[in-house]
């Protein structure tokens, strides 16, 4: 039996969770419990605390408005407005997190973000946001004291929250970029993502056979939905620079996997959030493909993304068209019946229904309407793989919306603040 390699996911790691201008303000009230001890064997926390909590100057500063911002780039899977903010007894509200954002990242992780103000929530579900984005402001709602941000790590593969400082007593690496000095806050400057580093350059008629243990493993933690939710490269897909030789739509079809492997095109090989052309995430084995209007010499790239550590081998296909059809004054728009000027003018019988409507997807062009029939079979096969990936936890109260598979919100509580 052939064992499957796996590779761990890179992690992400965290910037401070309060913005530039209110980091001046902050100071951490208590950081998680390591049964008595915090990560530096102090005794800034106390029992039970499973995350981060960081003061910003009392009820005055809650009033001046403090910032959170997202430790990390991710996609939001849980968002609770609607709470009372002003707790000072800890034990307000219907949740013991209070109003709060929960954030899905690329390699697996969510962070949460706990207490804040009424109404400042700023982010809906399902929407991208990039590190450093406001999340909403500093408040005491839920099972709170007085004002902090309530900053928590859960890490799927521990079932459970973690510390992201590093210390003698924490056991576990710094998320923190830069975890900054005991009882101080972390620095500001966020995780700079890897790139793709492709592993190499396909062209017209190219035919590619892939091994499970190739350089470039397919296998990864990464999490990446559809291309409306992509969030961030972690590294280990395996990707593929596509050079056309040619103007015109190009083929990239996937088979002969024996996992769940993703499709993705991006425009380059930073591959961020606001990179993604193209996506094909059926969550089975079945042949996956995309078709991309591209240009002479302008190369994309192709990534296979092994979902949540799926590794296999797989066959890569690369066609290209001999040449886009003309929209605005070619004889077949009329002749066809296919529109006239901005028509399709192709002929799909031949190279699949796939690719039906998607003379319009052009390099560059992000428009979710431009994406035509494969984004919009990708988008709806994704949700299935949400809901498979997630324990279904999405809840009757009215404003609270959550897609994740983090367990219920614990109780959580912070003694009020000694300092100003
Ligand atoms: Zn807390």
């Amino acid at each position: 039996m052939l064992i499957g390699f796996v590779a761990p996911a890179l992690a992400q790691d965290y910037r401070v969770p309060l913005a530039d201008d209110d980091v001046q303000y902050g100071y951490p009230t208590a950081y998680k419990d390591h049964g008595g001890v915090d990560w530096a064997c102090g005794d800034v926390r106390y029992d039970g605390h499973q995350g981060t909590d960081i003061g910003i100057g009392g009820w005055a500063g809650m009033d001046a408005g403090r910032t959170i911002v997202a430790a990390a780039s991710g996609v939001v899977i849980e968002t609770l407005d609607g709470e009372a903010d002003r707790c000072d007894t800890g034990d307000c509200g219907t949740n013991g997190y209070g109003n709060h954002v929960v954030l899905q990242h690329a390699d697996g992780k969510t962070t949460i973000y706990g207490h804040m103000k009424l109404d400042t929530v700023a982010v809906a579900l399902g929407q991208v946001v990039r590190c450093g984005d406001a999340l909403g402001e500093v408040g005491s709602s839920g099972h709170s004291t007085g004002p902090h941000v309530h900053f928590g790590v859960w890490d799927p593969e521990a079932a459970g929250y973690v510390d992201p400082f590093w210390g003698d007593c924490s056991g576990e690496p710094s998320y923190w970029v830069d975890q900054g000095d005991y009882n101080g806050l972390p620095g500001t400057t966020c995780d700079v993502p890897p790139t793709c580093e492709p592993v190499a350059t396909l062209k017209c008629g190219d035919h590619v056979e892939r091994g499970a243990t190739d350089a470039g493993t397919t296998a990864t933690h990464a999490y990446y939905g559809a291309c409306s939710e992509w969030a961030e490269y972690t590294g280990d897909e395996t990707a593929f620079t596509v050079l056309p030789d040619r103007d015109g739509l190009v083929h990239i079809a996937m088979s002969g996997h024996t996992a769940d492997l993703d499709l993705f095109a991006v425009q380059s090989d930073a591959c961020d959030a606001t990179d993604c052309l193209a996506a094909f995430t059926e969550g089975d084995m079945a042949a996956e493909a995309l078709a991309i209007d591209g240009r002479q010499d302008e190369p994309f790239v192709v990534v296979i993304d092994g979902f949540r550590g799926a590794a296999s081998g797989f066959v890569l296909d690369v066609t290209c068209d001999s040449e886009a059809p003309d929209t605005a004054d070619s004889p077949a728009d009329s002749a066809n019946g296919n529109g006239g000027p901005g028509g399709c003018g192709c002929d799909a019988s031949g190279t699949g229904g796939w690719m039906l409507g998607l003379t319009a997807l052009a390099l560059g062009r992000r428009s979710s309407g431009l994406y035509g029939s494969v984004r919009a079979a990708a988008d709806s096969r994704r949700s299935s793989k949400v809901r498979r990936s997630a324990s279904s936890k999405r809840s009757n109260t009215s404003t609270l919306v959550r897609a994740g598979g983090r367990p219920a919100a614990e109780d959580t509580f912070s003694p009020t603040s000694t300092r100003p």
